[in-house]
């Protein structure tokens, strides 16, 4: 007020006296005009209280952005805690919660079934080993909830690219493992590539509208005439590890002398 009414003409003095006087000046209009007023406060007395009140503002908001900062890291926390909760929960039950597949547990008591019946009977059986490629980058770029995704997508296309009788289960993580009864190492090959092709031709939608391209690397084993369990999830991931080697996106089936020698 005072730097306007210098540009008007008054100098700093008469214009500070002028500012200091409107509290009286206010009071003499009001009783002209014949109305009540309270006390009038000083120019500069508001000044410092609307500065006041601007300081307390802004520490309010510092406190509340603080506050803030702490609920998202509670927030994610909490939701750490969920998953691991959920996974517990899925261990402890036969299914995998997140894919709906059988899970670790409930697939090695029917691999060890089915191992029995394919010895008593003489057939074979197989193991795939699938792990889905460079899972970590989905995970990384769009976030965990976009990883779930994927991962229930495919299950989705392991279920939809099976017979029935064949065994699909989340064996943990970004890996799944499908037992496929009275095959042989031509037929699972075949299934193998049938399941490669399904997922690489299943694009994941995910929530923001983003088409996300998946591809899974598969390890086949073949289980005759042994109840050994630990020997066949060896070589069925010995032969997954020679398919990420090899270049990914891709089904490598053990040599069958691997089979002669593990037979043997
Ligand atoms: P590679 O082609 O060699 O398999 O590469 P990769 O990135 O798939 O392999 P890596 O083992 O480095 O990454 C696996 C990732 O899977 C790391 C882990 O955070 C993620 N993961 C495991 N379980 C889950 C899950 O339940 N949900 C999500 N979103 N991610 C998971
Ligand atoms: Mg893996
Ligand atoms: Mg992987």
């Amino acid at each position: 007020v005072r730097a306007s009414l210098e540009k008007l003409g008054l100098t700093k003095t008469d214009a500070a006296q002028l500012v200091a006087g409107f509290p009286d000046e206010f009071a003499k209009a009001a009783a002209f005009l014949d109305r009540e007023l309270e006390p009038q406060r000083s120019l500069e007395d508001l000044g410092s209280s609307a500065q006041q009140a601007l300081v307390d503002l802004n520490l309010e908001y510092e406190a509340v952005m603080r506050r803030m900062e702490e609920l998202m890291v509670e927030n994610e926390r909490v939701a750490a805690e969920l998953r691991e909760a959920n996974a517990k929960l899925s261990e402890l039950a036969a299914t995998d919660s997140l894919t709906g597949l059988p899970n670790n547990r409930a697939f090695r008591e029917a691999l060890g079934r089915e191992l029995a019946r394919s010895q008593r009977a003489g057939t074979p059986a197989v193991l795939i080993m699938m792990d889905i490629d460079f899972f970590k980058r989905v995970n990384d770029t769009y976030g965990h909830a976009a990883g779930d995704e994927v991962l229930r997508s495919v299950a989705q296309s392991l279920r939809g690219a099976l017979r029935a009788g064949d065994l699909p289960a989340r064996y943990g993580g970004e890996e799944f493992v499908v037992l496929l009864p009275a095959t042989d190492l031509a037929g699972a090959s075949v299934v193998g590539e049938r399941l490669r092709h399904a997922i690489e031709t299943s694009p994941v939608a995910l929530n923001d509208g983003t088409r996300l391209a998946v591809t899974a690397s598969f390890g086949v084993a073949l289980a005759r005439g042994t109840n050994d369990a630990s020997g066949v999830f060896a070589r069925a991931d010995a032969a997954l590890y020679a398919a990420k080697r090899g270049g990914r996106n891709r089904v490598a089936v053990e040599a069958s002398d691997a089979v002669e020698q593990a037979v043997a």
